[in-house]
């Protein structure tokens, strides 16, 4: 984005506007932050804005400051499509290409008129949008948020409900500040953020220390299904619908728990399987350390994309075929897997 386009969205803003603000399907920390820290900073300012999500999203973000005027596509279809139908701009946060909303959306979406404006830490993003805030090294597109408020000079306007969202976005989206993401910059932020009213200790038990009993069994039953190949620095999980089902699964249940993988001495790269037989899928999530990158595996094995080290994809065969699949594709990476992270 460079002056003149900040210029021009300034002028956008300087009067109300009806605007819509559309996160990726199965949202999640990063993607509904963005989306309601936008929620609230247009409100602020006179506009009216509405989230229309996709579809649902876990629990444990429905807790963040607007999330009950958040209006689903796929639940709430008709007030959806008059909101978008009413817009003159849309907000697309955290996510790359249009397909990424579900088929259903998307056609909706490429029937707008109006301004497409993305704000995204994807790689490769799709050239759809008016105007493009992309940077693919920040940590999160909660991030882009605040660096996009400091564009219009107004970071001032950031309260105790935006802040907590941006918060919320940046710490899902970086493992609690952990991942290679996070810099001096990220840290500068989120002091400010707590400076502007964000609770740290509150958002982090409303995001980690919500657990039902049954997800924590599930997660039980993923890491005893963990399959660990030491010669090869991998490790993946797999979890069967019926499996799924015996623990009772709820969206978002199985958020993180690739990161277990991960997290073994010497595995860098790590997969988690599931199986969906609702959309008749298998699941991807795939994450890895180092050079090794997760996005252009995905790419081009799993109909996917992401980041470097963390990306997702799916895949239209039966879960064993999947793992097989995945099995035989390994060995060609050999080189790659073994000299991708040194500690
Ligand atoms: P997760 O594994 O947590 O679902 O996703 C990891 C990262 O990859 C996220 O940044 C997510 O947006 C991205 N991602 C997940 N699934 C897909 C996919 O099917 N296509 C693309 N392009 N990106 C994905
Ligand atoms: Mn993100």
């Amino acid at each position: 984005m460079n002056r003149s386009e900040i210029k021009e969205i300034k002028e956008l803003l300087s009067t109300p506007k009806n605007v819509v603000i559309v996160p990726h399907k199965n949202p999640d920390g990063d993607a509904i932050g963005s989306s309601l820290a936008m929620y609230h900073y247009l409100n602020s300012k006179g506009h009216k804005a509405t989230v229309v999500s996709p579809n649902d999203y876990p629990n444990f973000l429905k807790w963040l400051p607007g999330s009950k005027n958040a209006l689903k596509f796929d639940m709430q279809n008709r007030q959806s499509k008059k909101a978008i139908a009413e817009a003159s701009i849309i907000f697309l946060l955290d996510f790359n290409a249009l397909n990424r909303v579900g088929d259903d959306m998307e056609n909706t979406l490429k029937e707008f008129k109006g301004i497409f404006m993305m704000i995204d830490h994807h790689q490769q993003p799709e050239d759809i949008a008016k105007y493009l805030f992309s940077d693919t090294s920040v940590c999160s597109t909660c991030q882009m948020l605040y660096h996009f408020l400091e564009k219009l000079n107004d970071v001032e306007a950031i309260n105790e409900d935006i802040a907590t969202c941006i918060y919320t976005g940046i710490m899902t989206d970086t493992g609690s500040f952990r991942f290679p993401s996070t810099t001096s910059t990220t840290h500068k932020i989120i002091a400010d953020l707590i400076d502007k009213g964000a609770d740290n200790a509150k958002i982090y038990n409303h995001v980690y220390d919500t657990n039902s009993y049954a997800r924590l069994q599930l997660l039980g039953r993923a890491l005893t299904n963990m399959v660990v190949i030491d010669k090869l620095k991998t490790a993946y999980i797999t979890l069967s619908q019926v499996e799924l089902d015996e623990f009772d699964y709820q969206k978002g249940d199985t958020e993180g728990v690739v990161n277990y993988a991960l997290s073994l001495e010497n595995i860098i790269f790590a997969a988690i399987f599931i199986e969906d037989i609702e959309q008749k899928i298998i699941k991807i999530s795939l994450r890895s350390k180092g050079s090794f990158s997760v996005n252009k595996f995905a790419r081009e094995h799993f109909d996917g994309g992401g980041h470097d080290n963390a990306a997702g994809g799916k895949s239209k065969i039966s879960l064993d075929a999947t793992v097989s699949k995945f099995l035989k594709l390994l060995p060609a990476y050999q080189n790659e897997l073994l000299t991708s992270y040194e500690v």
